[in-house]
């Protein structure tokens, strides 16, 4: 049976949001969410709690979805080793709005060990050809905190099937 991937993008630890994964998680048994979170606006301790649970998986969105995009290698490795400190992530990065990183990033990246997720193929390529691990795919849902909000149902069958992100590499 065909399990779906949902995707929460820009996450940060606001209440709201967190009690929408709640009730969507009370809609359906099987529901899992893949959060790619932004660090820097996040509650370290509010990401703990999410990340012990065994429905939801933490991954990296950037620090606040605007200064990600100047980063070079050092900014961009100094944040990855922050949130390897945090120890809440897997290993799966999504630039704000799928924008190239830059080169230094690119290798921040690589030396992490950490995979860029993006559903442009062309972009998968040449990052491809750079040595860097893409996960390259469209998910089945992919919202955002706003249309998270008041979202009571996917649409799909109460007993659908659902996995993480992290379970495309
Ligand atoms: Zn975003």
């Amino acid at each position: 049976m065909q399990k779906h991937i949902f995707e929460l993008d820009d996450f940060r630890t606001r209440k709201p949001q967190i009690k929408a994964l709640f009730r969507l998680k009370k809609r359906y048994p099987n529901f899992k969410a893949t959060l790619f979170t932004l660090l820097g606006l996040s509650l370290e301790r509010e990401l703990a709690k999410l990340a012990s649970l065994d429905w939801v998986e933490l991954a990296l969105h950037g620090w606040d979805h605007f200064s990600e995009l100047s980063w070079g290698y050092w900014e961009a490795r100094h944040f990855l080793e922050y949130a390897e400190t945090v120890g809440c992530f897997v290993p799966l990065f999504k630039m704000p709005w799928n924008r190239m990183p830059r080169l230094g990033f690119i290798k921040a990246l690589k030396e992490q060990g950490v995979c860029l997720v993006t559903p442009k193929k062309t972009q998968a390529l040449i990052l491809r050809a750079a040595g860097l691990t893409v996960a390259c795919y469209t998910p089945d849902f992919w919202l955002h905190p706003v249309e998270l909000s008041g979202l009571k149902s996917l649409g799909v069958r109460r007993k659908s099937r659902f996995k993480f992100s992290s379970d495309c590499l």
